[in-house]
Order: structure tokens, then C-alpha cells, then sequence
């Protein structure tokens, strides 16, 4: 039964793990490299992962996370590949609620340059224009409105998480007795504070 056995072996030389920029050595050697030195080999490896389209997209062809982004590790720890990939080569750090947002709409891209820094709320727009993430599924709210842009309102919420509100069920709200009783009691409550700050400083 040597055929099945040769045609394994001939797969596995072609196979990731043979590719000298990811074999056991450099790995080893990954351990020690300063900083700078890792990045480097990290991006060229990565890249050497990756199929090149047409469109310069860097299409990753390893792990994805359950929604359909690249994963991989960095220094052993597992990572969102195109988040990483923006942090490394572009040097910009990205905090807890910044977003890596893809200019080519590819999930899998890790091209760097297709990628910008966007705020919960940019990324949200973005998402709304391009129909994309989950919550977008749902394209009216519970009284039936259409999501359009104009009539969306995108807020943080107070996690930090982007939110999605209805401007015609807003207004609605809004011209309730109930909640411009509401807004008249907060009013008063401000002005009672901000009196109450200029006597004590
Ligand atoms: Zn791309
Ligand atoms: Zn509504």
C-alpha cells in the first residue's frame, strides 16, 4: 500500500508547515528575535499565508473566527488577524473600542493598506451603509420603521458598544406627555446642579 503513503507525503511537502517562513526553526528563533525582528518575520508570514487577488487584497487562507474574520496568533496568543495586522505594520495602537475597518469590505483581507482606523461609531456607519453585521439583518424596528441611514440614529451606548435607534420612534417618544415630563425633571435637575456648582467652587 505504498500509493495512499506517497500521495500523503507529497501533500505534505506542500503544506503550510513546510513553508520555510513558518517552519519549527524559525519558530524557535521567533522566541528570541527583539521586537522589530518579529514583526517583520510575523507580516512575511503572515502574507505567505495569504492568496493576492486582483484587488490587492491579502485573502488569508488559515484559521477564521466564527464570524468569519482571520484569526492567528502573535507572541502565542490568539489574535483577530486584520486587527493585528493594522496594529503591527501601520504602528498604531488601537484601543479598547477603535476599530481596524476594511476599505475593500473583504472580512479576510489583511492587506494593511486596505485597512483604516474607525471609531465604534464609524465602523457602525460603515456597517449600516454596507448591510453587513448581524444586527443589519434587521432591517426595521419593532414599530415597523425602516432602518434607512435618515432614519437611523447610531449612538454609543453606555458600554462603549454602538447602538441603533429609530428616529421616528425618537420623535414619537418625544412628544409623549410621559417623556416630556421626563425631560422637563431632568431639566430641573441640571439647573438645580449647575447652581449648585457656582456656590460651592
Ligand atoms: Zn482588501
Ligand atoms: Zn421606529
Amino acid at each position: 500500500m505504498s500509493g495512499p503513503r506517497l500521495l500523503l507525503d507529497e501533500n505534505r511537502s506542500q503544506s503550510w508547515r513546510d513553508n520555510p517562513i513558518n517552519s519549527g526553526e524559525m519558530r524557535n528563533a521567533a522566541v528570541t528575535m527583539s521586537q522589530a525582528e518579529y514583526d517583520q518575520w510575523w507580516i512575511a508570514r503572515i502574507k505567505a499565508r495569504c492568496i493576492v487577488d486582483s484587488n490587492g487584497c491579502w485573502i488569508w487562507q488559515g484559521q477564521k473566527t466564527y464570524n468569519g474574520y482571520g484569526q492567528t496568533s502573535y507572541r502565542s496568543k490568539t489574535l483577530i488577524l486584520h486587527r493585528k495586522m493594522f496594529q503591527v505594520a501601520k504602528g498604531i495602537a488601537l484601543g479598547r473600542w477603535e476599530y481596524a475597518c476594511h476599505s475593500c469590505d473583504v472580512k479576510l483581507c489583511c492587506n494593511p493598506d486596505h485597512l483604516w482606523k474607525g471609531t465604534p461609531l464609524d465602523n457602525q456607519v460603515d456597517c449600516v451603509m454596507k448591510r453587513r453585521n448581524g444586527e443589519q439583518k434587521v432591517t426595521h424596528c419593532p414599530q415597523g420603521h425602516e432602518y434607512t441611514p435618515e432614519n437611523t440614529y447610531i449612538h454609543a451606548a453606555k458600554s462603549g458598544r454602538p447602538a441603533r435607534n429609530c428616529r421616528a420612534c425618537m420623535r414619537m417618544r418625544a412628544s409623549s406627555p410621559e417623556y416630556r415630563a421626563k425631560a422637563r425633571e431632568r431639566q430641573r435637575l441640571r439647573r438645580l446642579a449647575a447652581k449648585h456648582s457656582q456656590v460651592t467652587p
